[in-house]
């Protein structure tokens, strides 16, 4: 009846405030710091995954299928990683092995770890993909962690939310320093940027300045 209608749309509201919440903790703190968070409460993810879900349903297409594409017009034998993989739809969408990575195990699939630190050997991947997954602060770390994994001339994959971006040049000026030169980059659509970059050798040390995104925030509904 009519207050089981009130009930689910009160629900509604509640998850969709309590996405938005986490949603935010995750865009404003370190890697390390939603690595706790989520150990702390495993449900919270969960949530956070049903209101991400919801998200993305609303755009034309899924950013991760866009990767699924271009995986399958190069060679299977490439050895991938998936930093911060959700569901695990590439892996499961592609013949390459796929090292799946992320806070929590939403699929079997996934070894549960900070992608700040991945527990794979140096220069061990020839492609590695961050597809709506640079959340945290600390993107100098968590890129640099990538650069480690990567072989030389391997393929770093980023999808990104397009408003996230303040100064495109800027940003891939700053991956020039993280040893990434552009490849190439696809800004057409108004919902997310794919770049693609090749490694070119180790992370310069010192900060890379321009490498910041803003955090995506999602308005209320
Ligand atoms: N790549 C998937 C999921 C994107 S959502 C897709 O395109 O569908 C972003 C994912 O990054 C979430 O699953 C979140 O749990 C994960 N993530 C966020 N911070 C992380 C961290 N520090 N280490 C590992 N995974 C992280």
């Amino acid at each position: 009846g009519r207050s089981a209608a009130l009930r689910a749309r009160m629900e509604e509201r509640l998850l969709g405030a309590r996405f938005r919440y986490l949603n935010q903790q995750l865009y404003t703190g370190s890697s390390r710091d939603a690595a706790r968070l989520f150990r702390a409460d495993p449900a919270a993810f969960h949530l956070y995954h049903r209101g991400f879900e919801r998200q993305v349903r609303r755009w034309p297409e899924r950013p991760v299928q866009r990767i699924v594409r271009y995986l399958r017009r190069r060679p299977a034998s490439l050895v991938v990683a998936d930093f911060g993989c959700g569901d695990c739809t590439l892996a499961a969408s592609v013949r390459n092995q796929v090292h799946c990575f992320d806070l929590v195990p939403l699929n079997p699939r996934v070894t549960v770890c900070d992608m700040a630190k991945v527990p794979l050997a140096a220069e061990s991947v020839d492609v590695a993909v961050f597809c709506l997954a640079l959340m945290g602060t600390n993107l100098q770390e968590i890129l640099g962690e990538a650069n480690r994994v990567l072989k030389l001339g391997g393929t770093l994959m980023v999808a990104e939310v397009a408003s996230r971006f303040e100064d495109t040049r800027a940003f891939l000026k700053a991956m020039t320093h993280l040893g990434f030169r552009t490849v190439s980059k696809d800004l057409s659509s108004s919902y997310f940027y794919l770049l693609e970059f090749a490694k070119t050798g180790p992370a310069r040390p010192g900060p890379a300045a321009g490498l910041r995104l803003r955090p995506c925030l999602y308005k209320r509904r």
